[in-house]
Parts: structure tokens; C-alpha cells; sequence
């Protein structure tokens, strides 16, 4: 139950941030979601949460690579309802190579949108949050904050750092009413890992169900994604009273991924 809270989402037009803004609001948040995308993918996202909510979802278009755009988004959501009482950084992108081919503005990108974002959003969220003395805090880390696989060094450096951000912030805030915790998922069936299927088929000639399992058996013990709807469901957990005393660490939900 979440009626009266304000839940601002970032990278919220697609994938697990959807399915989180739009749990959030049918738990009755307030929601302000975040995120690329052309009108019709925002038309999209839109419609989705409305199905459950009717209250009119607010869209702040900033740019997670430019800390003045999320410093003034973060300003522009307590404006415009009073408060921002959950946060979730969730932007992210994904490029794979080997450390000496990977482009180096790949790997500015991800260390900006997937770790600094964070770190700006949060910085600009948690005055207010102590000001009023409630805060709920979620980075969405991922399996390689734990671990490592190759090709992925500017990820996996960008997914380790962000489990070191939510400590930092949990114990700077331990004794307000202010948590922040990590979420760790394995394969989730986004866009973003929609893209990694079809390279793999790609690769190795196969077609996308068959690329999907390998993807799956290469690193997943349970063969299964995990839903973007149970991340919302965690996400929606972390914002329970259950969780009050829950701060600093991870949840991670990798279908046996990391217990290896
Ligand atoms: P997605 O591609 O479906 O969604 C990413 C979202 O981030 C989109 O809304 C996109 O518009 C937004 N975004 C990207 N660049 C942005 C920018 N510069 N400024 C603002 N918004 C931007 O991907 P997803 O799988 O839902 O990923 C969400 C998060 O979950 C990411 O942090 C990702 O690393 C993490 N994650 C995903 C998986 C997975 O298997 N899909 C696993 C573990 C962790």
C-alpha cells in the first residue's frame, strides 16, 4: 500500500522499470517515470500504467549522461507533488567486447547512465528525504555487481561500484528513516537482453528459442528469466513496512546464478 507516497522510476519506458512504475502505481503511488524513447513507446508505456492506475502518470525526459538534467528532474518532481518518497535508479545499457576492443565511449556511457546517474539522483533526492524523514532508496544492480563474465568489464565495474554506492548510502543514512538497498537479478527478457539473444542466433546460427536456452544454461541454473513483474514485486517489498529495517545490502533474485 503505497497510497500518498511519490515513486520516481528512472529508465521507466521499457523493460523492468515499466513493470516496477506500474506496480507502484497500482499499489497507489504517485509515479514519475524516466526514459528514452519516441512518442509512441512513451504513448505505450503510458496506456500500460494507466490500465491500473488512474492517476495521470507524470514523464521527466532527462538524460541520465547529464547530472544537471537528473538534479533538476529530481527538483521538478517535489514541486510538482510535494515529495519524492521512493526512488529507484534503474537506467541502464548494455555493450559487450573484450577489454582492449572496448570503445571507449562505451564504456563512459555505461559508467555514466548505469553508476553516475545513480549517484546524482540519489544526491539530489536525499535533502528532501531527510527533511521529512522518509526515504526508500533502490538501485538496480544485477547479478554482475557480484560477479563477473567476460566481455562485460564496463557493466560488471558499473554494477560492483553501485553495490558499493548502496552501502555508503545506507550507513550515511542509517539512523533517519532512509534505506537503500540493491536489487540482483540474473536474465530478465528486456530489450536489453533481447539484444544479446539475437547476437547470439546470430552467431551460432540458431534460431531465438533455441539462443535463448543457451543463454539461459550458460549461467542460469533455474533455465528460467526472471520476470520483470517479480523485480516489481521486490522493488515493491524493499517499500514495505517489512523491509523497514532492511538497509545496505542486496536482494538478489539470479535463479542460482551467483550460488555457483
Ligand atoms: P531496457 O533496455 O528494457 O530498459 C532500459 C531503460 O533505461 C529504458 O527505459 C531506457 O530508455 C532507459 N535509458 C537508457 N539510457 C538512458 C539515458 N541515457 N537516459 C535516460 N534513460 C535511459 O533494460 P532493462 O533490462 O529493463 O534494464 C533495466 C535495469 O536492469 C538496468 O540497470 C540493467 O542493467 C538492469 N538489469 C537488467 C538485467 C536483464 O537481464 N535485463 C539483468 C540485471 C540487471
Amino acid at each position: 500500500e503505497l497510497s500518498g507516497k511519490v515513486a520516481l522510476v528512472t529508465g521507466s519506458t521499457s523493460g523492468i522499470g515499466l513493470a516496477m512504475a506500474k506496480n507502484f502505481a497500482r499499489l497507489g503511488a504517485q509515479v514519475v517515470i524516466n526514459g528514452l524513447g519516441d512518442e509512441a513507446a512513451l504513448e505505450a508505456a503510458r496506456k500500460d500504467i494507466a490500465s491500473v492506475s488512474a492517476k495521470p502518470v507524470h514523464y521527466e525526459g532527462a538524460n541520465m549522461l547529464d547530472p544537471d538534467a537528473i538534479q533538476a528532474m529530481i527538483r521538478t518532481t517535489e514541486e510538482k507533488f510535494g515529495a519524492l518518497d521512493i526512488l529507484v535508479n534503474n537506467a541502464g545499457i548494455q555493450h559487450t567486447d573484450r577489454v582492449e576492443d572496448f570503445p571507449r565511449d562505451r564504456w563512459d556511457a555505461i559508467i555514466a547512465i548505469n553508476l553516475s546517474s545513480a549517484f546524482h539522483a540519489s544526491a539530489a533526492a536525499l535533502p528532501g528525504m531527510k527533511e521529512r524523514d522518509f526515504g526508500r532508496i533502490i538501485n538496480v544492480a544485477s547479478v554482475h555487481g557480484l560477479v563477473g563474465s567476460v566481455e562485460k568489464s564496463a557493466y560488471v565495474a558499473a554494477k560492483h561500484g553501485i553495490i558499493g554506492l548502496t552501502k555508503v548510502t545506507a550507513l550515511e543514512n542509517a539512523t533517519a528513516n532512509i534505506t537503500c538497498n540493491a536489487l540482483c537479478p540474473g536474465w530478465v527478457r528486456t530489450p536489453l537482453v533481447e539484444a544479446q539473444i539475437d547476437a547470439l542466433a546470430a552467431r551460432e546460427g540458431l534460431d531465438t528459442a533455441e539462443a535463448a536456452r543457451k543463454l539461459l544454461s550458460s549461467k542460469e541454473p533455474s533455465l528460467r528469466f526472471t520476470a520483470p513483474e517479480e523485480l516489481a514485486d521486490a522493488a515493491a517489498f524493499l517499500c514495505s513496512p517489512a523491509a523497514n529495517n532492511m538497509t545496505g545490502t542486496t536482494l538478489t533474485m539470479d535463479g542460482g546464478w551467483s550460488a555457483q
